[in-house]
């Protein structure tokens, strides 16, 4: 079966992956998430700062809320994706990189994309090339990130999906002791805390935008109050533990649902599906979600419960 994956990210190398033999060296690599009540400076528990030992934040006796989630410290992305990459060219996956898709065709007997030309790509008269490339498929999964509410429009179909600006900080490790060595998540104030060997990384200050305003940087207000947010999360949860007075700050944008769920659904197309919008977790689920749409491709029912199939279903919204 050819199958069209289109992003480059890690939905789109995780599902192409999905096809081949590397299915299970996804499965040994989709971390696990443990789940460990906390709440610093929640007015719930009235208690103001809980201590931390070990390197693992503690949870306050008196706090009753479920206001954090701990995971693993995350394995070595970049590695693993260009790994990942290599697997698929030596199992025979075709990259086309640097090309843009710029529509989607399907219907019941055949799915294609057009692709745009290549950046440089000139014409006849040394003019910039508008050619479109026509490449069919047996089916195309969109998994294009913030790319995805686009070219699904192409096919008529509307998705309340929205870009989300996120920031980071990371700062060297100041004190070692006080440094965690699993990642702590703030679901409150929707701020991740995770050790990255000497260095933490400090990711929240979310802001929803307009597809057109993310091409732009934010202003620098904006910024500011984002930071200053991640830095005072730092101090709540983890004091100490890092030098926020000195961290490199980013920003990136996410697509999200407004359930906060992704879509891994199927479309009213028979060979058009979907695994976008991960929201904040997408290195997180990607294989999982990977391994739930290509088993839609094949039909195949995937191996998890029906309710979570239609919690990740397109027509939820
Ligand atoms: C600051 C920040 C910190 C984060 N931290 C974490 C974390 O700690 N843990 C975690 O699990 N997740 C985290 N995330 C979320 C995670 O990065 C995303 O969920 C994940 O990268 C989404 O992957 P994706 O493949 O769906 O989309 P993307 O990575 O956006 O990839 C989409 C790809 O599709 C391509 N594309 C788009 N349109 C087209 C088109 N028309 N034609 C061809 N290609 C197209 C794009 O060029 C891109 O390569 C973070 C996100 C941000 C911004």
């Amino acid at each position: 079966m050819d199958v069209i994956v289109i992003g480059g990210g890690i939905a789109g190398i995780a599902t192409a992956s999905a096809w081949s033999s590397v299915m299970p060296l996804l499965r040994k690599a989709q971390p696990t998430v443990t789940t460990a009540p906390c709440c610093p400076r929640r007015s719930t528990c009235g208690s103001a700062r809980r201590s931390c030992r070990h390197g693992v934040p503690q949870k306050p006796a008196s706090c009753s809320s479920p206001a954090s989630i701990l995971t693993p410290v995350p394995r070595n992305c970049p590695l693993f994706t260009k790994l990942l990459k290599q697997l698929l060219e030596d199992g025979g996956v075709q990259f086309q990189l640097g090309r843009e898709v710029t529509a989607i065709r399907a219907d019941a007997q055949r799915a294609a994309v057009e692709l745009g030309p290549r950046a440089g790509e000139v014409d006849g008269k040394g003019r910039k090339s508008r050619d479109v490339e026509l490449i069919g498929a047996d089916a195309i999964v969109v998994a294009a990130g913030t790319g995805t509410p686009a070219l699904l429009a192409t096919l008529g179909i509307r998705l309340p999906l929205h870009p989300l600006r996120l920031h980071t900080l990371t700062a060297p490790i100041a004190y070692e002791e006080r440094a965690p060595h699993i990642t702590v998540v703030d679901s409150v104030k929707r701020i991740t805390m995770t050790r990255i060997n000497q260095r933490m990384r400090v990711t929240g200050g979310a802001v929803l935008e307009s597809v057109a305003k993310t091409h732009k940087p934010m202003t620098e207000s904006m910024t500011r109050r984002a930071l200053a947010l991640l830095g005072q999360a730092t101090h709540d949860w983890i004091p100490g533990a890092a030098k926020v007075s000195a961290p490199r700050a980013w920003d990136g944008i996410r697509l999200v649902s407004p359930d906060g769920l992704p879509v891994v659904s199927p479309t009213g197309h028979a060979r058009l599906f979907i695994n976008a919008a991960h929201g904040p977790a997408g290195w997180g689920i990607a294989c999982g979600a990977a391994k739930v749409v290509a088993a839609m491709v094949y039909g195949i029912t995937p191996e998890v419960p029906a309710e979570t199939l239609s919690a990740l279903r397109m027509d939820r919204f």
